[in-house]
C-alpha cells in the first residue's frame, strides 16, 4: 500500500495474541502497520515452541474477536465450559457455574487463535508481517528500531510509534528500563509450572468435557481444559485429549487419579 503524506507508521513488536490483534485494530484506523515477530511464521513452521494449553475465552475476549470479524470462526471450534468442576482432596467433585444456564466460557486452541489473528492482520493491505525479526534495540523517542534478522544480520528502521507486544520478557520494556526514573519490578512466585496431557478413554474425553477442572490444593493447584486434538482444519471431534496445568503436584493429593491416570 502506498503511504500518504500524513499517514503514520506503527511498529508492533511481537506477533503473539496481543500483537496480531493490535495490528488489526491499528490497520482498521488506517495506520501503516509493520509487525515484527522474533519466531518464524507459526502457520508454516514445522514445530512451534511455547505454551500449548488451551485458552479460556470469555465474553471480553469475544468482543475483541468480534471487532475483527473472527468471533464466529473461533467460537465454532471452541468447547463450552459452563462451570468449574472442583476435585476435592477427598475425591469428591462438585461444580460451580460460571453464570446463568446459557452462559459459558470457551476452551480454544491457543496456537490456532494466534494463526487466525495473523491471517486476519495480513488481510489488511496496510499491514506487513515480518517474521524472524527479533528486536534488539529501540529508541522510543526517535522511533529507531534495530532487529536481528534471519542470518543474524542487523536491520535498522524507524516508526512513528512503537508498540511493545513482546510478552513477559519484553525487549521493548528493557529499553524503557535504560531511561532515568523508570520504575520496574519483577516478582517470581515460588511455584513451578508443568503441562500434562490426559489421553482420551475409548475415544471419549476422560473427564467431563464441558467444565474447567480444578484441583485446588491450598499452596498449589492443577487445572485441566478440554481440548480437541487437531487433525487438520477444522479439528476433528475425535480423538480427544485434555491439557492439564499444575504446580508442584503431589500424586497423593489426587485421589481421583484412577480416572485421570496421572
Ligand atoms: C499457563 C498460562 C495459561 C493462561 N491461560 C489463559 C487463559 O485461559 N485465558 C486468557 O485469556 N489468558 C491466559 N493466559 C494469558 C495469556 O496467555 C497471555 O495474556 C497472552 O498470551 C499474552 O499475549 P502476548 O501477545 O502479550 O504475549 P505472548 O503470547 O507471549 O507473545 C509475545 C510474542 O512476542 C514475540 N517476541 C518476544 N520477544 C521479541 C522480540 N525481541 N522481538 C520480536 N518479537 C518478540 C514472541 O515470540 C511472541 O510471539 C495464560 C498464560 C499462561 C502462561
Amino acid at each position: 500500500m502506498e503511504k500518504s503524506a500524513n499517514q503514520k507508521t506503527i511498529s508492533i513488536i511481537g506477533g503473539g495474541l496481543v500483537g496480531s490483534l493490535n495490528a488489526c485494530f491499528f490497520a482498521k484506523k488506517g495506520f501503516i502497520v509493520e509487525l515484527y515477530e522474533a519466531r518464524e511464521d507459526i502457520r508454516t513452521a514445522k514445530s512451534v515452541s511455547g505454551r500449548s494449553i488451551n485458552l479460556a475465552l470469555s465474553y471480553r475476549g469475544r468482543q475483541a474477536l468480534k471487532a475483527v470479524n473472527l468471533e464466529d470462526k473461533i467460537v465454532a471450534n471452541g468447547i463450552p465450559m459452563r462451570a468449574r468442576m472442583i476435585h476435592s482432596v477427598n475425591g469428591e467433585k462438585y461444580s460451580m457455574p460460571y453464570g446463568k444456564n446459557d452462559q459459558y466460557i470457551l476452551s480454544v486452541d491457543r496456537a490456532n487463535l494466534n494463526k487466525e489473528l495473523l491471517t486476519a492482520a495480513e488481510k489488511y493491505s496496510n499491514v506487513k508481517l515480518h517474521f524472524q525479526h527479533k528486536l534488539t534495540d529501540c529508541n522510543v523517542e526517535s522511533g529507531m528500531l534495530v532487529f536481528k534478522g534471519k542470518q543474524g544480520t542487523a536491520k535498522h528502521t524507524y516508526a512513528d510509534l512503537i508498540v511493545g507486544c513482546d510478552g513477559a520478557f519484553s525487549s521493548v520494556r528493557k529499553q524503557f528500563m535504560k531511561k532515568k526514573r523508570f520504575n520496574y519490578s519483577h516478582v517470581y512466585i515460588p511455584h513451578g509450572y508443568k503441562e500434562l496431557t490426559i489421553p482420551p478413554k475409548n475415544g471419549e474425553f476422560a473427564l467431563e468435557p464441558n467444565y474447567l477442572h480444578i484441583w485446588p490444593r491450598n499452596t498449589f493447584m492443577m487445572i485441566a481444559l478440554p481440548n480437541l486434538l487437531s487433525q487438520g482444519n477444522p479439528p476433528s471431534p475425535s480423538p480427544v485429549v485434555e491439557d492439564i496445568e499444575c504446580t508442584d503436584a503431589q500424586p497423593l493429593m489426587f485421589p481421583d487419579d484412577e480416572d485421570t491416570r496421572l
